[in-house]
Formats: structure tokens, sequence, C-alpha cells
């Protein structure tokens, strides 16, 4: 059975022209960047185009845009590598941050640090007044992403970042979830740095970047032969950066086309799902085009997805999965969701290839998962 995908911010397929753009350097242009011979200055060229591709995309010079293995690992260096150039004082990062942030931000919590959760409204975007009263303390580091993997709502960065810099302390943004649906443009955001990742852009996995303002003090988390000025050591992943340039380059052209298709998508995907009585997670919030969170009262999201799995649709629960009693997103508890209703949450993510008859065939095995799973709980009651 063809499965329809529609869990595009966990993962993207790689573009054709994405994979085209790698394969030359997975064959017989495979050299090492920092060698000298002419297979080295040929992927050494490489990556600098795609350094250019990705600078482009968030405008910034190349020089900005530092090569990591992906989100994870920019996130986890902004976080340690910012405060190893501090002394200890509040580290405040949203309560809705992936755990990328999240945790390595918990982790400076037992070492001196004092961990501030910004809170959210209802709708799941940043309060500034708790920012306000966040920054009274003494502050070195910031983060606060610029959209939220769950819900798909868009934070006013700029306006937290304001706040920060008058408060001197470095303000950081996840960006691996804005990008490619919605611009993102780094001086409009004004932060210190910011987050990006390949594979959520029809690049591959295993390719990210840290972007930088170059008075950003940041102590390398990774030492070695000294590659990505000094901040990031180990031999570059040349394909997979050849690829995550050319989906930025991808990304740069058809964003706003993409954009509108997968916006008129969602319409059509909410429309029904009201019809069906469901709860719809930061609905009222600006939101990326492609997400769509919402859940049924009375049904555990965990089991809906797997019924719809079993229909050919992919799509994601909200709650850590592999339990009877599943942990309810800490994204929504944040929002103030009850642990019950949350416990329902599926998250819907569109992409470039999903098509308005999907979103059809979706609803139509929706409603027959959820007629079925509500009668299964009746009688069980
Ligand atoms: N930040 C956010 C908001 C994400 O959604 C993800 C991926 O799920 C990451 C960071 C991690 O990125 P990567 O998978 O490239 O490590």
């Amino acid at each position: 059975m063809e499965h329809v995908y529609l869990d595009h911010n966990a993962t993207t397929p790689v573009d054709d022209s994405v994979l085209e753009a790698m394969l030359p350097y997975l064959r017989g242009r495979y050299g090492n960047a920092s060698s000298r011979h002419e297979l080295g200055t040929a992927a050494r060229k490489a990556v600098n185009i795609a350094r250019e591709q990705v600078a482009a995309l968030v405008n910034v010079q190349p020089s900005q845009v530092i090569f990591v293995s992906g989100g994870t690992e920019a996130n986890n260096m902004f976080v340690r590598g910012t405060a190893g150039y501090l002394k200890p004082t509040q580290i405040a990062v949203s309560a809705i941050e992936h755990p990328c942030v999240a945790k390595p931000a918990q982790d400076l919590a037992r070492q001196g640090w004092k961990l501030r959760k910004l809170a959210v409204t209802g709708d799941g975007e940043v309060e500034l007044g708790d920012v306000d009263e966040a920054l009274k303390e003494p502050t070195g580091v910031v983060s606060v992403m610029l959209a939220n993997n769950e819900t798909g709502v868009i934070q006013d960065v700029a306006a937290v970042a304001e706040r920060v810099r008058r408060a001197k302390a470095w303000m950081h943004t996840d960006a691996v979830q804005a990008l490619g649906k919605i611009p993102v443009d780094f001086a409009a955001l004004n932060v210190h740095a910011m987050t990006l990742s390949a594979h959520k852009i029809y690049g591959p996995k295993g390719a990210g970047a840290m972007v930088m303002d170059k008075r950003l003090q940041i102590r390398p988390i990774i030492h070695g032969g000294g590659h990505e000025q000094g901040l990031r050591s180990g031999t570059e992943n040349v394909p997979a950066i050849v690829g995550f340039g050319a989906a930025c380059e991808l990304a740069a052209g058809r964003m706003p086309e993409l954009a509108s298709r997968l916006t008129a998508m969602r319409e059509r995907l909410e429309g029904g799902l009201h019809g069906l009585g469901a709860v719809i997670f930061g609905e009222h919030a600006p939101r990326i085009p492609n997400t769509s969170y919402f859940a049924f009262r009375g049904i555990v999201g965990e089991t809906l997805v797997i019924e719809l799995d079993k229909e050919g649709f992919a799509v994601a629960p909200g709650a850590a999965c592999s339990s009877a009693n599943p942990e309810p997103s800490a994204t929504l508890i944040a929002m103030g969701v009850e642990a019950e209703l949350a416990r329902g949450a599926v998250r819907f993510s569109l992409g470039a290839a999903n098509t308005a008859q999907q979103i059809d065939d979706f609803l139509r095995a929706l409603s027959a998962a959820v007629t079925r799973l509500r009668s299964m709980t009746a009688v069980a009651a």
C-alpha cells in the first residue's frame, strides 16, 4: 500500500534535484575539503558554494554560517558554547523548546545556572510580559524558537530579541521548523545566533548550520582539527553540505508558491476537522502553513495514529509513545491544555508533494477511525 506521508515536521524526503547535486560528491568527487590537491579543492569549492546558498536564504554573509551535523548539534552548541564563556547567571528558554534546547539548558542548571522557562499563552505564543519579568534577573543566554515543531505557532522572536539585547544577553532562535516555510531573515529577527537543519527542507539528514553574529563568543563543544573557523572540528560531510545548499536554493525559489498551496490544503483539512468536532491547538496564533495539531476528546492520539497508519496515512502522535499511559506533550501542558486532551494530540504536517485529494481521503479515513474508536470506548464503558 502506498502511504500518504503527512509527517513533514519529522522529516522530509530528499528532493530529486538535491540528490542530483549530492551524487557526484558520493562518487568521483570524494575529496577531503581540507586537502591541498585537486580533489580536495573541488570539495572545498562545493562547500563554499553551499555556504553561500545557505547564507542567501537567511540573509547573512557566508562566513556567518558554521556547518554542523544538524539542528540538535547547533542548539547544543549555542547553549553550551555561549555558557562556556560566561559566569553562571540565568538562562531563559521558552517552555516549548525542542528537547535539544531544553535538555542542555537543564544541564546548565546543574552547573550553577538558574534556568527560567518562559511562559506561553493558551495559543502557544511566548508571553512578552513574562520575558520582561524574566529579564529583571541578570541573564546571560536566551533561546526562543521561531516556529514550534508541534503546533507550528510562529513566535515574535524580534520582539523577544529587542528585550534581550537591552538586557545585554545573547539571543538565539531555533529556526529549524520555520526555514523553507516562511521567510527567515537573520537581521530582521535581530538575533545573535540561529539554528538550521537540512532534513526538514528536502535536504539530507545529518547536516545543519549554526548561523552567528560575528561578535557572539562561543566555545566549541567539539574539538579537533579546527574546521569551520575553529568552531566545529571534524571532516566536513561534503555530500550532505552540498545537499543542504541545494535544498536552500530550492526553498528560496518555491517558498511563496509552496506556502500558499499548503495554506489552502491546511484550511481544507481544518474545515473538515471542525466538522468532526476536533480541538485544534494554536489555531488562533500565526502558524507555519503546513502544520495542524489537533485532538478528539476521549481518543488517545497514539491509538488514532496507529489506526490511520493501517489505512495508509502517516501522521504523528503528540505524546511520547510506547507506554499505556503516554506522557502528554510538554508544549501542550505549557499551553494549559488538560493532560487528558493533550494525550489525544495528533500532528499533521504537509509537504510539497501532498494534494487536495489526499486531504479528502485523509478526512474520510479519520472520520471512520474516530467513529470506530468512539464506539469501542462506548462498548468498553
Ligand atoms: N529543533 C526543532 C524545532 C526540531 O523540530 C528538530 C527536529 O525534530 C530539531 C531541532 C533537531 O534537528 P535535527 O533533527 O537536525 O537534529
